[in-house]
């Protein structure tokens, strides 16, 4: 059932709080009780559906899961300690030793690392694919392929994949589907909708919206989320925090207005960007010259805060003299919180060319636009003084 967006945020699992209290309370507890032999039985040997220890379910944290289940239309939500607890989590379950994954290769770093260092070492192959050609990504495919991976978009180059065929493309073969959507939130895009099978998320970001807390989601049937319970999630353990996860809840409710200011506000520092002659090219799936924008308008409601740049110089000091001085822009990672952030490739990546060098990803946060536009042009400015 689709439900509307506030009621989820504000109202569903929420119906029945002890104390007639309005927000849920933290059930900071480890372990629960039972008053009997047989009900005791019952909870071990179903941890799925009862609670027992924190370790699988805890009352807070499944309020979350069960809000962010109905946002992204799916029928079942599980809540991990970090966005690539979720992730890394997801793509295991479905994989055994020489088996193959198609990848998109923008994709979350760790989500790579999972895949050339760890995985590796159980004898699982992968192939990186660009994802914006739906072509190569079915010529990647081999008949030991049993996972896709993508991310859509991509949240340094804001690449997108076509969610519909390539859904309908792995369905014939058996293949899973798994995508992070971090970037648009399901306020804006719903992957389950054209067909994938699972959406991750690091809830780290938009979701908790505030900087505070680090976790994350992974969302699909009831089946498949089952699964996930049951090998990965129990046996690992990345386990969410109660008051982490009653953060989250804290930060959904605004997720709306959240979303839709990120996205006005984007559009308004892109539009000054773009007539700015130290500005050589703007990464942005919603941006009017994407060669994507049909795609993109096809998959999405709308966009987050987070995009790219090009600086018009090769030099590092330039981009150095841009970061530098800045004064409402913060110098950190990560993203989707109130506060407008920055981070150059020369800072986070070791591949350096002529042509990475002088990206600078962008996020606007919830700040007046005027005030990120005088920032961003006060240090384009000096830039290009030097
Ligand atoms: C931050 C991020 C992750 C990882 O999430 P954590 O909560 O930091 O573990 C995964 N995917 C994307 C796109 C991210 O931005």
């Amino acid at each position: 059932m689709k439900r509307n967006v506030t009621e989820i945020l504000h109202h569903l699992g929420e119906e029945n709080m002890p104390f007639g209290s309005v927000t849920p309370p933290i059930f900071q507890t480890s372990i629960f009780q039972f008053d009997s032999f047989d009900k005791f039985k019952e909870a071990l040997s179903n941890e799925e559906e009862n609670y027992l220890y924190t370790r699988g379910n805890n009352p807070t944290v499944n309020i979350v899961e069960e809000k962010i289940a109905a946002l992204e239309h799916g029928q079942r939500a599980k809540l991990f300690a970090s966005g690539i607890a979720a992730i890394s989590s997801g793509i295991m379950a479905f994989l055994k030793s020489n088996d193959h994954v198609v990848c998109v290769e923008d994709s979350y770093s760790w989500t790579k690392t999972l895949l050339e260092k760890y995985l590796k070492r159980f004898g699982i192959s992968h192939t990186y694919v660009d994802g914006s050609d739906i072509e190569e990504v079915y010529s990647a495919v081999r008949p030991n392929t049993k996972v896709i991976y993508l991310e859509s978009p991509t949240t340094f180059t804001f690449k997108i994949q076509d969610l519909e065929n390539i859904s309908a493309f792995a369905k014939k073969y058996g293949i899973k589907t798994i995508i992070d959507n971090t970037w648009a939130t399901p306020y804006f895009q719903n992957p389950l909708d054209f067909g994938i099978d699972l959406v991750v998320h690091s809830s780290s970001k938009y979701f908790g919206g505030h900087s505070d807390v680090v976790a994350g989601v992974i969302v699909g049937s009831k089946k498949d989320i089952s699964h996930i319970f049951n090998t990965e999630f129990l046996n690992i353990g990345a386990v969410p925090d109660p008051f982490a996860s009653w953060l989250i809840l804290r930060g959904l409710r605004t997720l709306h207005i959240r979303m839709e200011r990120h996205f006005q506000s984007t559009m308004k520092v892109i539009d000054y960007l773009y007539h700015h002659p130290a500005v050589e090219k703007i990464n942005y799936p919603f941006y009017k010259d994407n060669p994507q924008l049909a795609l993109a308008k096809k998959q999405m409601r709308g966009g987050s805060g987070l995009f790219s740049i090009k600086l018009a110089t090769k030099r590092v000091e330039d981009v150095k003299t841009f970061t530098d001085n800045l004064r409402i822009f913060k110098r950190a990672v990560s993203w989707g919180g109130y506060e407008s952030l920055v981070v150059p490739y020369a800072v986070s990546h070791k591949n350096l060319s002529e042509d990475n060098i002088s990206i600078v990803r962008i996020h606007v946060g919830l700040e007046d636009p005027e005030i990120l536009i005088d920032d961003l042009e006060r240090s384009l400015k000096r830039m290009m003084k030097k």
